[in-house]
């Protein structure tokens, strides 16, 4: 039965849609490439169902995607022969949004209309985007498979609610359209369009056409007759994947475009590497660094990884097998012809060749990173204010890259006390005193509590340098990385103080004079924290501060311990 019902939208959805409709009135013209890509993500999805059941693609096997346009009505229409919707996918995709992440995403809205435009791009709420420019959507779609009267209608005016019944629906897919609101009537336009569509979806890999432009009267008098039956459609993108071109004939641009196109940011990348590995392994990647963080960085459940293609077929999206968990803000595109078609996750999982592809993808990224690093100090410093804090995961995670990833860290120290990192270990080692032979760390809360850490003085006293750790991972990860270059990290709160040769006669002289004469002094403050510490010691470690508490070197740090203690350990 055609029964036609009307349902309210999931509370986000409504909210989602109110600031769509309102934060991205500066960028209308979007609309557009979030609609092409979700048909040519049907007809991805179609193409990947075909493998298994080639009949759905039989009757109409060249995929494409239609745009039309009606002056007098005010319409833009966006037609594709891709997977198409059941009814009840129609309700499910366009009536909730079943993203983990929408929480999170609602309480990060600031108000402020650019910086919650930039945060819907990156959400990427695709289809809702129909509602910039139109105050009145259709959907007319039939799911590839099913009988023509099990076509479905989907309508809304882009308020509380939208209705949906069942029609005669002769073809297999999509059709969008949309009844333009007055002020966005300058998209019912041809050259508009064209040339939107050449901007976002030249990358498109399937054609995106238009109706061929009418000959002007005076030239095509034969023609006219032949082509007022069948209107004549032509591609106006490029439809060819960009990946699979050379990288010689790719414009920056072009680059920029494509990476915009995968992620939904607004912003250009920061830097991107295209690379084309024949041999025992036969892949291509394409990979970027964002200029943006996004603002699930830290949830485990975030979605992250590459777009997988086998054979320039679209197999899944977020394909997290292929880059370590320090690597998630990566995006890109990885095409293999060495996985089967049929590739699931789970195979993905036992399939030696996604070992052997991540750990040389990991490399690409480090060796992209180390090349921006030496190429655009700036954008290498906007890269680690960004992600620095998810980079320090790596020496855990990834053992093997230990040393590329430690050149790649930047840190704090008292060389210039500024809370900014932008120092290199590299750096570090290279200030390093004559017989001085660990590279020297604090650990606190924050910068004022490190830079003013007692345990600092007698290093400032004698200019050895010293990092200044600050961020939650660092305990964590200078557990992990043991050493650079040779040199030990050594805790300045941590255990008694060696400051290797750097001890001159002279110190040692001043500390053993010191111990004696505290000898007294020492036995009596033992005595009345008896129970409360393990040792009591003079030092020379201080200059202006009279006492300070040091932990044992096993000891787990106190950011370490506010973590556990906060896992309520
Ligand atoms: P996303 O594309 O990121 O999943 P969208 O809001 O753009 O989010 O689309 C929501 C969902 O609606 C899609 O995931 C898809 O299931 C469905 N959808 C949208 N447009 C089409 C289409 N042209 N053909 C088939 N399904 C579609
Ligand atoms: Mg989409």
């Amino acid at each position: 039965e055609a029964h036609k019902e009307s349902h309210g939208f999931q509370t986000e959805a409504k909210q989602l849609l109110h600031l769509m409709i309102h934060s991205l009135y500066s960028n209308k013209e979007i609309f557009l490439r979030e609609l092409v890509s979700n048909a040519s993500d049907a007809a991805d999805k179609l193409r990947f169902e075909a493998l298994s059941k080639p009949e759905l693609l039989a009757e109409d096997p060249e995929l494409r995607i239609r745009i039309e346009f009606d002056r007098e009505e005010g319409t833009v229409t966006i037609t594709d022969n891709g997977i198409g919707m059941s009814r009840d996918e129609v309700i499910e995709n366009l009536g909730t949004i079943a993203r983990s992440g929408t929480a999170a995403f609602m309480q990060q809205l600031t108000g402020d209309q650019k910086k919650d435009a930039h945060l819907i791009g990156q959400f990427g709420v695709g289809f809702y985007s129909a509602f910039i420019v139109a105050d009145k959507v259709d959907v007319f779609t039939r799911r590839a498979g099913l009988d023509t009267d099990q076509g479905v209608h989907w309508e809304c005016h882009g308020e509380a609610e939208y209705s949906v019944e069942n029609v005669e629906w002769p073809q297999r897919g999509t059709r969008v359209v949309l009844h333009l609101k007055d002020e966005a009537k300058e998209f019912a336009d041809g050259w508009r369009l064209r040339s939107i569509i050449k901007k976002y979806s030249d990358h498109i890999a399937i054609p995106v056409e238009m109706l061929k432009e009418q000959a002007p009267a005076a030239e095509g008098e034969e023609k006219e007759g032949e082509d007022k039956q069948a209107p004549e459609f032509e591609a106006v993108n490029a439809a060819q994947a960009l990946w699979t071109r050379p990288r010689s004939d790719i414009k920056s641009e072009e680059y920029k475009e494509f990476y915009k196109l995968i992620s939904h940011d607004f912003d250009d990348p920061l830097t991107w590497s295209h690379n084309r590995v024949e041999g025992k392994l036969d892949y291509t990647s394409l990979l970027y660094i964002p200029a943006r963080a996004p603002f699930d960085l830290y949830q485990r459940d975030a979605a992250r990884g590459l777009k997988l293609y086998v054979q320039r077929t679209f197999i899944m999206d977020d394909a997290e097998q292929f880059l370590p968990l320090y690597l998630r803000f990566v995006k890109g595109v990885l095409d293999s012809n060495d996985l089967p078609l049929n590739v699931s996750r789970e195979i993905l999982q036992k399939d030696r060749n996604t070992d052997a592809i991540k750990s040389a993808l990991t490399k690409r990224v480090l060796d992209m990173l180390d090349k921006l690093a030496k190429k655009d100090a700036d954008q290498y410093q906007k890269f680690w204010d960004l992600f620095g804090n998810v980079m320090k995961e790596g020496p855990a995670e990834d053992f093997a890259n230990k040393d590329k990833v430690a050149k790649l860290l930047r840190f704090s120290t008292t060389h210039t006390d500024e809370p900014k990192q932008d120092q290199s270990l590299e750096d570090y080692v290279g200030r390093m005193q004559d017989g001085q032979k660990a590279i020297y760390y604090v650990c606190a809360d924050n910068f004022a509590t490190a830079k003013s850490s007692p345990y600092l003085e007698v290093f400032r006293k004698k200019g050895i340098e010293v990092l200044l750790l600050t961020d939650q991972v660092d305990e964590w990860f200078v557990g992990h990385m043991h050493e650079f270059d040779g040199k030990p990290f050594q805790d300045v709160a941590k255990g008694a103080l060696d400051l290797g040769e750097a001890e001159t006669d002279e110190d040692k002289a001043e500390r053993e004079k010191v111990e004696k004469e505290s000898g007294a002094l020492v036995e009596r403050v033992k005595e009345v924290l008896e129970g409360r510490v393990e040792d009591v010691r003079a030092t020379t470690r201080l200059v202006d501060s009279p006492a300070c508490l040091v932990v044992s070197e096993q000891d787990m740090g106190p950011q370490m311990r506010r973590i556990l203690e906060q896992a309520g350990q």
